[in-house]
């Protein structure tokens, strides 16, 4: 079983994985923090993270592939802000 962290709230993320000879054909990474979610399967592939939703094929060009991937690393980016922004927002009103 693999391992990976949350690119948003750097938690660990819960993975499933579904394998036919050998290959993974469908795998699922959920983060129960965030709600981001990967899933990959038969050569589909989606991210989701707040109100973003991110797809792409097998037949997704490269250069289609390039534009998602920044679009997708900026939206990453603007979640962990608010993430963290939240975070300190919620602590904040504990303290008090
Ligand atoms: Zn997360």
């Amino acid at each position: 079983m693999s391992y990976y962290t949350c690119p948003i709230c750097g938690s660990e993320l819960g993975v499933t994985e579904y394998r036919e000879n050998y290959y993974v054909v469908e795998e699922y990474r959920k983060c129960c923090q965030c709600n981001y979610f990967y899933e990959f399967a038969y050569g589909f592939y989606q991210i989701h993270f707040g109100n973003d939703d991110f797809c792409w094929n097998y037949r997704t060009t490269g250069n289609e592939m390039a534009i998602l991937f920044t679009k997708l690393k900026r939206r990453e980016f603007m979640a962990r802000r608010n993430w963290h922004k939240g975070i300190r927002r919620k602590y904040k009103v504990e303290v008090e």
